[in-house]
Order: C-alpha cells, then structure tokens, then sequence
C-alpha cells in the first residue's frame, strides 16, 4: 500500500514540473497533429454520407441532429486544428495552456460521444460510440490527475441522468448503467496510469541526465587532472609523450618547423637550502606560470619536463621566434622576485628549431635542445643557447641584457 501511495506521490521541483508538462505538451502536439485531421475527415465523410447518400438525406430531424452533431465535432477539431498549429512553435513558453486546452477538448469529445449515444437510444440501446469516445480519450491522451477526475465522472454522470429521457418507453437501464460506469472507471485507472507512468519515466530520465552530466563533468576533471602537473599547473610529461607524436606527424603533413626549448631553473639546490622546499615549490609555480603566459599562441605547449626542468614545444615556429621566446622569458625570470625578499631565480634555456620529416627521430629534437642547454649551463647560466647544425652558437645572452 505505502509502495503504491509513493508512486503516486512522486513529487517533481517546480523547475522539472515546468519541463514535465513540456514534454507532454509535445506528445500532445505530436498526437493531435495525426488524431485531428483524422476525426475531420470521418465527420466529413459522415457529413456527407448524411446528407446525400441516406435515405430521406437531410429532410427528418433525427438526420439533421446526427448532421449538426458532425458539424460541430469537425468545427471543433477545425478550431483545435488550427488553434495546434499556432502554438506548436510556442511549447516553450505555453506548455501548461496546451494541456489546458487538450482537457477541453478531450472533454466536449467524452461528452460529444455521450450526446450521440443518448441520441441513439431513441431507436437502440447501443452505448457504442460513449464507450468508443471515453476510451480513446483515455488511452491516446495524457491528462492531468485533475482533469482525469472532471472528465470522466462528469460524462458518467451526464450520461446516466439524461439516459431514459431519450428513451420511448421506460426499460430497465440497469446492464447499460454497469457497463458504461465500468468503462468510465477504466478511463480513470487507464489515464492515471498513462499520467503516472509518463511522471516516473520522465522523474527517472531526469536523473539518469543527472548522472551522465556529473559524470561527464568527472571525466572531464579526470581527463584535465590527467594531463596536468599539479605542483606548476602545466602540462605533465605524460601529456608530452602523449601529445608530442601528434605534433610531430602535424609538422610533417604540413612541412612546418618545430622548434623546442628546454628550461632548467638555475643552482635550484641552493635555492631550496637557502628558503626551504616550500619556498622552492613555489618558485617553481611562479616560473611555470610566467612561462605559461609567455605563450600565446593555442598551438604551443608549455610541460613541466621533471624537477626544476621544463620544456616549451613551438610548432610552426622560426628559429628567432624560438630564440626570441627563450630570451624574453630567461630575461622575465630574472626580473622577477618569487616571494618577499626571496632570492631571484634565474633559467638556461637551450634551443632547437628543425624540420621534422619521416626520417628524423623525433625525440631528437629534445636531446639537441638538451644539449644547447647543458652548454648554457656550462657558459655560466642564466643564458640561451641555440642549437645549430651540430655547431652551438653562443648566444651569450645574460652578457648582452645585463
Ligand atoms: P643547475 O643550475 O646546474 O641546474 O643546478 P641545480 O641545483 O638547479 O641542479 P641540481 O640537479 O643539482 O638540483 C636540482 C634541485 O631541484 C634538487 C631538487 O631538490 C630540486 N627539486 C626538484 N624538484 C623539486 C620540487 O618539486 N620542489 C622543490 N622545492 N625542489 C625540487
Ligand atoms: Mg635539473
Ligand atoms: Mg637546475
């Protein structure tokens, strides 16, 4: 019992209400655009059956009732029609007056059918067209809990208290009493059930999006941490070796320079005595990010290559644009103070700007880097060099900016 009270009871915040009744108002307009041209043309056909194909065609009343109870089922459905087209493009924003009017409409059809039925009992006892009218109501529409209880028991009621007025003589009503109640209680279980259902699937899908978008938003983190050093916030070596294949295939396909730069923070050791590991972590966050912002360009690619060491990949990019970057930078860092009154950290850099081609190595490209790095650091630091051609060309950077 209590398993069933919660399934009704499944309540939805405002905000997935609102985008409930949207999706049911889209169900509406899809259905109605095939049910309505459909009832039109039945009551079109029934029209003009009636008036030129039956005997006596529109010269006895009952011909002209059944006539003028065609003529304004097709009207209706006209209106709606037409009503339908006008507010499909405005689901958005109307959602709740769409199913307001798919109510008044399911309505006068349950009481359409109730009307033609006791018309019909003037000659036959036949509850066909109500019981036809109510179930279809019940099982092509989704109404509202509200709306499910107007409807059905207003059309019961309407039916059962005009029923032998438009009988001829008394007879006993009882059987038709039964069944048509039976029916409109159907309708009620049938419609709740459609309502409901749609609310627990539409509650369910909400979550499961709920879930996938965490879970995408996680991925997402995962793939970002993945790649990324978490002392200097570049990108980890990892990511190099991952990346650095793609690059160099690129530079090859589009026959475009690749330059690299190695970085090593200078005398680091005694950095770290002098002001602790702290102090040296954060020097290394401070440099990493003059780094980072030095490059501009969304192909360039700045990693932190180990320890005190990082390495800057420059695709389609000149030699002096590669030497120039270096020098900016190595002058940048020593400009900058990490810390208060921490001691100025100063970098090498080495150099290397090639065309890469199916036949070179491209790890290469970081040896001879390398190399022009180990000659800054011989040359006495705080310097580039540029790797060229197996000749390194001093580029005795500290002495001309000093
Ligand atoms: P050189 O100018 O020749 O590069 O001298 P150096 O002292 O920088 O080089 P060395 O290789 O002798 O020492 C590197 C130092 O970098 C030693 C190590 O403690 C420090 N280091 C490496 N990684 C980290 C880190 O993540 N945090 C801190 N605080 N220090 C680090
Ligand atoms: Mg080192
Ligand atoms: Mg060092």
């Amino acid at each position: 019992m209590q398993a069933i009270l919660k399934y009704i009871k499944l309540s939805l915040t405002p905000e997935m209400k609102q985008e409930f009744y949207k999706s049911l108002a889209k169900r509406c307009i899809i259905i109605c655009k095939i049910i309505l041209p459909a009832i039109m043309l039945f009551q079109a056909y029934n029209m003009v059956h009636m008036a030129f194909f039956r005997k006596n065609g529109l010269s006895t009343t009952p011909h002209q009732v059944y006539f003028l109870l065609y003529v304004v089922l097709f009207f209706i459905s006209l209106i709606g029609f037409i009503g339908l087209l006008c507010w499909s493009k405005k689901i958005e924003k109307h959602a709740n007056t769409i199913l307001n009017l798919q109510f008044v409409y399911a309505f006068i059809i349950c009481l359409w059918g109730a009307c033609v039925t006791l018309y019909d009992q003037r000659v036959t006892e036949n509850v066909s067209v109500y019981l036809v009218m109510v179930m279809s109501i019940a099982m092509l529409t989704i109404l509202k809990l509200w709306q499910i209880f107007i409807i059905f028991p207003a059309c019961q009621v309407f039916l059962i208290a005009f029923f032998p007025t438009f009988q001829p003589e008394p007879t006993n009503n009882a059987g038709n009493f039964i069944n048509t109640t039976v029916f409109a209680i159907m309708a009620v279980l049938i419609s709740c059930n459609n309502y409901l259902s749609a609310k627990h699937s539409f509650y369910n899908n909400s979550l499961l999006q709920e879930k996938n978008n965490s879970i995408e938003l996680m991925n997402q983190k995962l793939q970002t941490l993945a790649i990324t050093d978490s002392l200097s916030g570049l990108y980890n070596r990892r990511f190099l070796d991952d990346i650095f294949p793609k690059i160099w295939s690129s530079c090859v396909n589009s026959q475009v320079m690749l330059a690299v730069i190695m970085i090593d923070i200078d005398n680091f050791k005694r950095y770290n005595d002098n002001f602790g590991h702290q102090a040296g972590d954060r020097c290394i966050f401070s440099i990493a990010q003059l780094i980072q912002n030095f490059l501009k360009d969304e192909n360039s690619y700045a990693f932190r290559y180990g320890g005190e060491e990082f390495a800057i990949i420059l695709p389609g990019t000149s030699e002096e644009k590669a030497l120039e970057t270096a020098q900016c930078l190595c002058t940048s860092v020593r400009n900058y103070r990490c810390g208060k009154g921490e001691y100025a950290a100063t970098i090498s850099a080495g150099v290397y700007c090639g065309m890469p081609n199916a036949l070179t190595v491209s790890r290469e490209f970081f040896a001879l880097a390398d190399r022009a790095l180990y000659q800054a650091k011989k040359n006495g630091k705080n310097q580039v060099q540029l790797y060229q051609d197996d000749v390194i060309k001093e580029e005795n950077f500290s002495n001309k900016t000093k």
